[in-house]
C-alpha cells in the first residue's frame, strides 16, 4: 500500500470506532410512539443502550501522515 499522496510505502491501517448513542434512542423512541403509541415509546427508549457503533478501517501514512479510505 503507498500513500497516494507522497508515495511512500510505509502506511498502516487504523480503525476508528465511533458510537452514536446520543439521538439513536430519543430518534426510535419518537419514531416508535408515532407508529405504536405509548408503547412504541417504551421499546424505542430500551433500545437507547445499544447505541449504534460504526466502525471504520484507514490506511495512514507514517511518512506525511495523511489518512485515506481503504
Ligand atoms: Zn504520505
Amino acid at each position: 500500500m503507498r500513500c497516494p499522496s507522497c508515495g511512500s510505502d510505509s502506511c498502516h491501517v487504523v480503525e476508528e470506532t465511533q458510537t452514536h448513542q446520543k439521538g439513536f434512542g430519543v430518534c426510535s423512541g419518537l419514531c416508535g410512539y408515532v407508529i405504536l403509541g405509548p408503547v412504541g415509546l417504551l421499546c424505542g427508549l430500551c433500545g437507547m443502550g445499544d447505541g449504534h457503533t460504526s466502525r471504520k478501517a484507514y490506511w495512514v501514512c507514517g511518512h506525511c501522515g495523511r489518512k485515506f479510505r481503504i
